[in-house]
């Protein structure tokens, strides 16, 4: 062999050895990929009605649907059988969201609260506190209108916005006395 051919192999060899190294990194970029960056955004919502909860996949990025599905909890099913049978929910989505892989595993947990689509989901309430305050108001239409008030968010610094503030303030004092106070708003 002359001297040419053997560097000539050699060089040839190198070749094949930067293509098998390129072809390894990419498997283990992809393999990583798949393992840890996340595709599904997963958010949560509650019924500012019911409180029902809600839940929705969507394509990271994109907002693509993927799936959804509804949770009912304690107060919920009792709003159904003594309040309304039927109504149409109004979601207010959650200050809340994770990131899952394709896989479906955990990789992002963000709290952000842009992604609140309304004060009613900084109430606490649980699974049953919406129910109760259904039933220590002194009338649960009125109550229903007071939540409905606080499942958007109105522009900020706004008269609304004031006044949203101040309803989300007396309904929370009002929870913090156990409910024993007088309903804190006037009954039309
Ligand atoms: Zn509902």
């Amino acid at each position: 062999m002359t001297e040419h051919e053997k560097s000539e192999k050699t060089s040839s060899t190198s070749d094949q050895k930067y293509h098998k190294r390129r072809r390894k990194v990419l498997l283990v970029i992809a393999i990583l990929f798949l393992l840890l960056f996340p595709v599904i955004s997963e958010t949560y919502f509650r019924c500012a009605i019911c409180s029902m909860l809600h839940t929705r996949w969507r394509i990271m990025g994109l907002g693509l649907p993927l799936h959804s599905w509804k949770q009912p909890v304690e107060s919920s099913d009792w709003y159904q059988t003594n309040i309304e049978a039927k109504h149409q929910h109004v979601w207010v989505q959650t200050g809340y969201l994770e990131g899952k892989t394709f896989y479906g595993l955990k990789t992002l947990m963000l709290q952000e609260s842009s992604l609140s689509t309304g004060p009613f989901v900084y109430l606490s309430l649980g699974n049953t506190g919406q129910m109760r305050i259904y039933q220590k108001s002194s009338d649960p239409k009125e109550a229903r209108k007071i939540f409905l008030r606080l499942a958007h968010n109105e522009p900020y610094g706004s008269d609304a916005y004031k006044e949203q503030l101040e309803i989300w303030r007396r309904l929370n004092e009002w929870m913090e006395s156990r409910m024993e106070d007088p309903w804190p708003f006037e009954t039309q």
